[in-house]
């Protein structure tokens, strides 16, 4: 890798290594929970901790799976976040690990609070406990079971484990103070009943840590020297430290939090994203149209443009809102670079170059990618029956409008100057079925006679030649800013009834006839496009990732 991004983050850990601090390792760790699907917010989190952990000798990044929570995980969104870890070009190098394999630890760091009076077991109903908290202006007050014996604690709590008492019946408490200014440090729940089983420790468990107890220890038992997350978590660090020094837990890991990336139009929150899926107002987890890691791959994303949007967007204390064009603008870029150009017509206008040989076939010279000589070239064929796209043809031409029209002539890419001579309609609709136009054979691209300049170049495909293909243009999933919603609104009426756009009967080259799902190509003046999973042998379906910015003869 070129340069290394800097960011605050990166100058503590250097700083830290410096000075010997954590006997100068570097370990980081991603901590997703197995409820969901990755998406490019997780992106940032996953270049941050594996880019340090890979920036700095030795270093290493843990995969855990922070899967305390037996309702909502499932080891289907295990295997889905190692694939796109992986996918974005990382690896846990043997490190991975699931919190739900300390629940013993933990359970035994609990007993440890409990025997120095750090905790308590508390019998007050979800509703007391509220109101026992107070508020941000008003101080909390003592439950009257804070002041249990140890011996009662542990008993209780052992109770509590061997499954004597129904959800909800009691908690364990820390014991912390209940007048904190910071309403984490008010005697925040450690654990709760769940009967519930989950989906690595089966029934052993009938209660589970709160991510507030489980979190700073399975960092501690991993041996976590930086432990990065996002803002929200501020003010839980008091917490994180109290519960690290409180348990004795072999090391003490630093907690530094950063602003989480948000994107605009886009949805991000687990839980809007899983009930897009559930609802099925979205095709899966993968749908193209979602900012999963799977959907933008779908798309035709590239992990290296996710890594490069990643490093220009760094890491910063204050959260901000990015622009859905600047994920866009590195998309481009990485694709510009490497996608082979062919040609594609999405809305077909029949033309019949009346000069033309019938019968004759020419086969035309095509660059496959400017940007890459080695790309090299192919063939296309040209013949007298072609389409072009209904937007290169007006029948009434607009001032600016350059291509073709009644009289006037364009060049066809690779091919010669045509010029139109004649409209058929359809008498009934009074549609245009088809275009004639002559062709000027003097003026074959790359020929020696290729004087004559025309105003714009256009793209076509042979009649008999080309394929028919399936092409899902995307819009904006939503049709006004996710942050801009109400909070009292049903978020999905804001949805964009028409972020999805198919297109069949699109005519693309029959160099594509065997194009691979995931690859990836330039259709040329309009954008990239990549195959989908959907396709059939001789019939593939193509995602637009992105529209070109600059088509080069609009
Ligand atoms: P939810 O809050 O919807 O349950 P989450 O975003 O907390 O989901 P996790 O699986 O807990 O999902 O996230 C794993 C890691 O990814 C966490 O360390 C979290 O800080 C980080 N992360 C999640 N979303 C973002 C984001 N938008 N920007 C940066 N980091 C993120
Ligand atoms: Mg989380
Ligand atoms: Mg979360």
């Amino acid at each position: 890798t070129s340069s290394s991004p800097s960011d605050f983050i990166r100058d503590i850990v250097a700083a830290d290594r410096a000075a010997g601090k954590h006997e100068g390792r570097v370990v980081t760790r991603f901590p997703p929970e197995p409820n969901g699907f990755l998406h490019i917010g997780h992106a940032k989190s996953i270049c941050l901790n594996f880019g340090i952990a890979e920036e700095n000798p030795g270093g290493r990044c843990h995969l855990r799976f922070d899967d305390t929570n037996p309702t909502t995980e499932d080891p289907r969104y295990v295997r889905a976040i190692q694939e796109d870890v992986r996918w974005l070009g990382f690896d846990w190098h043997g490190d991975m690990f699931y919190a739900s394999d300390y629940f013993e630890q933990l359970y035994d760091y609990a007993v440890r609070l409990i025997r120095k009076g750090k905790a308590y077991v508390d019998s007050l109903t979800a509703e007391q406990m509220r109101e026992y908290r107070g508020t941000l202006t008003e101080a909390g007050k003592d439950s009257p079971y804070r002041t249990r014996s140890v011996d009662e604690n542990l008993d209780l709590f052992a109770r509590m484990r061997a499954g004597e008492f129904a959800d909800g019946a009691h908690v364990l408490r820390a014991k912390i103070d209940m007048a904190s200014p910071n309403i984490n440090l008010r005697d925040p729940v450690l654990y709760r009943i769940r009967h519930a089983a989950h989906y690595r420790t089966g029934t052993a468990w009938c209660m589970y840590p709160s991510y507030d107890y489980a979190h700073p220890l399975s960092d501690a038992i991993e041996g976590i020297t930086h432990s990065l997350c996002t803002l929200e978590f501020e003010d839980h660090r008091p917490l994180y430290d109290w519960v690290v020094a409180e348990t004795g837990a072999p090391h003490r890991p630093q907690q530094i939090e950063f602003a989480r990336l948000n994107l605009t139009f886009a949805v991000m929150s687990k839980r809007k994203l899983l009930e897009l899926v559930e609802k099925k107002l979205v095709n899966g987890w993968d749908d193209p149209r979602l900012p999963t890691l799977k959907g933008l791959r779908r798309r035709g994303y590239t992990p290296e443009a996710i890594r490069a949007f990643c490093d220009h967007i760094g890491v910063a204390k204050r959260d901000a809102v990015v622009e859905m064009q600047l994920l866009e603008h590195f998309i481009r870029e990485d694709l510009n670079k490497r996608a082979p150009r062919v040609m594609a017509v999405l809305k077909p206008l029949k033309v019949v170059l009346d000069n033309y040989p019938e019968g004759q076939v020419e086969e035309m010279e095509a660059v496959n990618n400017p940007e890459d000589p080695a790309a090299g070239t192919r063939t296309v064929l040209f013949s007298r029956v072609l389409y072009i796209d209904q937007d290169d043809f007006r029948e009434d031409p607009p001032k600016q409008f350059y291509r073709l029209a009644p009289g006037r002539e364009v060049r066809l890419r690779y091919g010669y100057i045509v010029k139109c001579v004649g409209v058929t309609k359809d008498p009934a609709t009074g549609r245009i079925t088809e275009l004639h136009c002559t062709y000027d054979p003097e003026t074959k691209s790359g020929s020696s006679q290729e004087q004559r300049k025309v105003k714009a170049t256009i793209h076509w495909v042979s009649a008999s030649h080309a394929i028919e293909a399936e092409v899902r243009l995307y819009n904006p999933l939503l049709v006004t800013d996710a942050a801009k919603i109400p909070p009292d609104h049903d978020w999905t009426l804001y949805l964009n009834p028409q972020s999805l756009e198919r297109l069949t009967g699109c005519l693309v080259e029959p160099s594509l006839r065997t194009a691979q799902p995931g690859a990836r190509f330039q259709f040329e003046r309009q954008g990239y496009f990549c195959v989908d999973a959907d396709s059939t042998p001789g019939r593939p379906v193509f995602n637009r990732t992105v529209s070109l910015k600059d088509a080069w003869a609009k």
